[in-house]
């Protein structure tokens, strides 16, 4: 057990713990995970956009950095533009004085891009969002079509609305975490199903209405069977004004609430602890993710193998440690945030792309050996 040095909680480091620092070759954290989750999630904001002027050409913009923020801001094709360089900020590391106030100072004056996004085409009001297409007000999104008012869909939805945690689905509209799925309304947790209305917790259904904790059934309704045309029937009612759609949420509420709940959604895990986990091995304290193989303390991860204290996303990486809001192939990154797109060896590095072997170093694209933004 070892003592937060800022919350005075106690935490363990178990002997597994202990052979992922000894392999990342990075001393023991003396931050408990809580702690250790907040300072890097306090790097992060999704949602709060605001109106501010690009630092190079005055325009006007939509950012995640508010006005008074003390950064340099560009406009996206700006940003991507050949009009900077991000090597001209690079500077001399100066043993003298603390690394992170030398880090900070350098974050000060490396511009950063309005909004973190890549390769969306007409979908402009979306942050932490990747290779989206015809979507609007969409966040931590990747691959999403025809796609509103939606968080968390990292292998993409299409033409889904208002949702939270909609994956590989289609045709949703106020559905939280549904996955494969197709014209489901108002469920929650179902996977593979189509044409439930009201559910959850269903598994390869379809057809159902009212109903919840069913797997491989149709035409349901308050988890009893009934005839297509009764279901028909009782769905057009249901739906037929406002009034009745308020009285069928209430329902749904009151019966989701006489079943019994499982203790946990996983699936497919094998010795793992956390919630929200699919096809995930040897895995502790993970939310909200899949496919991770000896991971700890990570959130909306996904497709990686020995990586601690990482939040959002992951895909393709590998020994990663102290990471946010950064996504394919990763390898060997300690305390990165904001990059994408195959980064190996980088060191405290933020708004990364397509890098190796930095140190301490911002915005760069396809650059190696740079510390400090300065080119050896
Ligand atoms: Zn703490």
């Amino acid at each position: 057990m070892k003592t937060c040095t800022q919350c005075a909680t106690g935490f363990e480091i178990l002997a597994k713990d202990q052979a992922f620092y000894g392999k990342m070759n990075v001393p023991e954290p003396n931050l408990c995970p809580t702690c250790r989750s907040i300072h890097r999630l306090s790097f992060r904001n999704e949602w709060s956009l605001y109106h501010r002027k690009s630092n190079l050409s005055g325009k006007q913009m939509i950012t995640m950095y508010a006005p008074e923020n003390p950064y340099v801001i560009y406009d996206q094709d700006e940003w991507w533009s050949d009009q900077w360089d991000p090597l001209k900020y690079g500077r001399d590391f100066d043993f003298n004085r603390p690394f992170f106030e030398q880090f900070a100072e350098l974050q000060k004056v490396v511009p950063r891009m309005s909004l973190n996004v890549i390769g969306n085409e007409n979908s402009t009001y979306t942050n932490y969002a990747l290779r989206n297409k015809d979507s609007y007000l969409i966040y931590t999104a990747d691959f999403c079509e025809s796609s509103c008012y939606g968080r968390v869909s990292m292998r993409g939805a299409k033409n889904c609305f208002d949702f939270d945690f909609v994956d590989r689905s289609e045709f949703c509209y106020e559905c939280v975490d549904v996955y494969d799925s197709y014209q489901c309304f108002y469920s929650q947790d179902c996977h593979n199903s189509s044409n439930l209305w009201f559910c959850k917790n269903m598994k390869s259904s379809k057809n159902c209405l009212f109903s919840c904790n069913q797997i491989n059934k149709e035409y349901l309704i308050f988890n009893q069977p009934v005839s297509p045309e009764e279901f028909e029937e009782k769905k057009n009612q249901v739906l037929g004004s406002y009034a009745t759609l308020k009285i069928a949420l209430k329902k749904a509420q009151e019966f989701f609430l006489k079943n019994p709940v499982k203790e946990n959604e996983n699936l497919q895990c094998e010795n793992t602890t956390g919630n929200y986990l699919s096809q995930c091995r040897n895995t502790y304290d993970a939310y909200d993710s899949s496919q991770l193989e000896d991971c700890r303390y990570v959130s909306y991860l996904y497709n990686c193998k020995d990586c601690y204290d990482w939040d959002f996303v992951g895909n393709k990486s590998e020994l990663c440690y102290q990471v946010l809001s950064s996504a394919y192939q990763l390898q060997r990154c300690i305390g990165v945030m904001n990059s994408w797109d195959v980064n190996t060896d980088l060191f405290y590095c933020d708004l990364m792309l397509g890098s190796k072997s930095c140190f301490g170093s911002i915005g760069l694209r396809k650059k190696e050996y740079c510390t400090f933004n300065k080119q050896y």
